[in-house]
């Protein structure tokens, strides 16, 4: 195999965290902004959200929600009326408390102790107890229900450890906010949002996830179910990738969110929330990057084809410039993978071969340069970014079809790179997953013996309370946590690793983001 002069400095394989701030500043996706945990996303991250929200808006719009917006400062006395809740969100709060500046003694400004709030506003973590306010005066009757809303917006948590998309402090997610006349019909939709979760997490990020059951200690403030998805990162870590709460009637009770019932009284209704953040952005680029960058599935790609003319700034190039405009319309005019094909033309002015390496590090799924000679021979040169090396000669992995050729062929390629993304995440994901271990002492000298050692499939007893929180603490001491109780695990056969106990469930061991 010949030597292969990579497009990052960082390498995977020994540092993996180098290797992802390098991704996302080589890709020109985002940058430190100055506030900690809060970032600046540069327009190529920016367009993949935008491709993810898109995709994900049309499943939350086909199972029937509708988009709403609720504001971003909620009254803390809003905040506070669910216990649990509040807790749980305490710590990390950013909270208002004044709405004017005025000169200081030291001639800066600081906040104006006569306009200091009656009540301080939080800068919302989450949005259940303002939208429960809403749908305590939307639902009056069981006529009302089910009310399905969701909202994309910017949230906060001060997070203390951060970390650029997977945990910021300010994160751009949607939640959605559902009401239901019963239990049976609001958990039945916990369910059938996870599977949205899981579709758009597979078939449009390609990321091969694991849905299944939070942890009792793993829970959403306030809930009485969270269920997530849960992907594998290239070092072996998980990471939770979207979560779906059944709140049973604790922010019904909360907000007197109630309805007349068929029979003439008044029922509480059953709610549910879900979300989906930024985070999925850093979970993509850990699953598909390597070491010349990112790649990106087609579906999220901003462009998914880009030509890259040589040109020479000389006469020469107008021609070379028509040969690949016509092209582009060609591929423009085409749909591929449910949608019209996105298709740059590059001619900003320079050498197309640094153009070429800049894209290669953005992941752009398919990067046809064309230069005189290609033009005189009727073809152009591709290159496909999930498969861009020849491993003997360690050049780009050129292709040379006729440009009609090309013009036909690459949504096919398109698609082709789609799925074969999902099926590589999804081989390395089961092939990572280690089965069959029977005591603690085999998972500590698992997670002992490598460096990036993937995720432990155990049986156990579902402990609760102390119980629960001893097995947290012992797996803690090995940095490891309960992701979730796969849906669909195999049955259990075994007794609990933690306890001795008969097992009841399986749940996957790992680190995590
Ligand atoms: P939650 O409301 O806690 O269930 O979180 C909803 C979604 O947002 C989950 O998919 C989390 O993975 C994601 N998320 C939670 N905290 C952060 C954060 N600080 N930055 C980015 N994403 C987050």
């Amino acid at each position: 195999m010949a030597n292969i002069r990579h497009a990052l400095n960082a390498r995977r394989a020994d540092d993996f965290a180098a290797w992802y701030q390098e991704v996302i500043s080589a890709a020109e996706m985002a940058e430190e902004s100055g506030v900690r945990g809060c970032m600046v996303i540069r327009p190529w991250g920016y367009g993949i959200w935008e491709r993810m929200q898109r995709l994900l808006d049309d499943r939350i719009k086909a199972t029937g929600h509708s988009n709403a917006y609720f504001p971003i400062f909620i009254p803390l006395s809003n905040f506070e009326r669910e216990a649990e809740h509040v807790e749980g969100f305490a710590k990390e709060m950013a909270v208002v408390t004044h709405h004017r500046l005025i000169a200081g003694p030291d001639g800066g400004l600081i906040p104006d102790p006569e306009a200091k709030l009656e009540e301080p506003l939080i800068v919302r973590p989450t949005s259940e107890t303002i939208i429960g306010d809403a749908m305590a005066r939307w639902v009056q009757s069981w006529r009302d229900l089910p009310l399905k809303l969701n909202q994309w917006a910017n949230v906060v948590r001060w997070e203390m450890r951060t970390r650029m998309f997977l945990r910021t402090s300010e994160f751009l997610w949607q939640e959605g906010h559902t009401a239901h006349a019963d239990e049976a019909e609001a958990q039945d939709h916990t369910l059938t949002m996870l599977e949205v979760y899981r579709a758009f997490a597979d078939e449009d990020l390609a990321l091969g996830v694991v849905a299944g059951e939070k942890p009792e200690n793993e829970r959403f403030p306030g809930a009485v179910e969270t269920w997530s998805i849960e992907a594998m990162m290239q070092d072996g870590k998980a990471l939770q990738a979207g979560t779906s709460h059944y709140l049973g009637t604790n922010f019904s009770k909360a907000s007197g969110i109630k309805y007349q019932n068929k029979d003439g009284g008044e029922s509480l209704c059953h709610t549910t929330s879900w979300g989906v953040s930024t985070r999925m952005v850093g979970g993509v680029i850990m699953t598909h990057g390597d070491d010349d960058g990112l790649r990106l599935p087609p579906k999220i790609a901003p462009q998914q084809v880009v030509i890259l003319p040589m040109l020479r700034d000389k006469p020469e190039d107008e021609p070379l410039i028509e040969y690949c405009e016509a092209l582009r319309a060609t591929l423009a005019s085409q749909n591929v993978l449910g949608e019209p094909l996105r298709v740059l033309l590059d001619t900003r002015p320079g050498k197309a071969a640094a153009k070429r390496w800049d894209y290669v590090r953005k992941g752009a799924p398919i990067i046809i340069e064309v230069g005189g000679r290609d033009m005189d021979n009727g073809v152009v040169s591709l290159l496909r970014r999930d498969r861009l090396w020849d491993e003997e000669t360690g050049k780009p992995a050129f292709q040379t079809p006729t440009r009609e050729v090309a013009g036909q062929t690459v949504p096919d390629i398109l698609a082709d790179m789609q799925a074969s993304l999902l099926t590589e995440a999804a081989e390395r994901r089961e092939a990572n997953i280690t089965r069959g271990v029977t005591s603690f002492d085999e998972v500590e000298k698992f997670f002992a013996a490598s460096r990036y050692p993937g995720w432990v499939e155990v049986q156990w007893s579902k402990p609760t309370g102390e119980a629960l929180e001893k097995v947290v603490e012992r797996l803690k001491e090995h940095k490891l946590t309960i992701r979730n109780v796969p849906m669909d695990a195999a049955p259990v056969d075994g007794t609990c690793i933690f306890t001795g106990d008969k097992a009841v469930e399986r749940v996957l061991l790992a680190k995590a983001y």
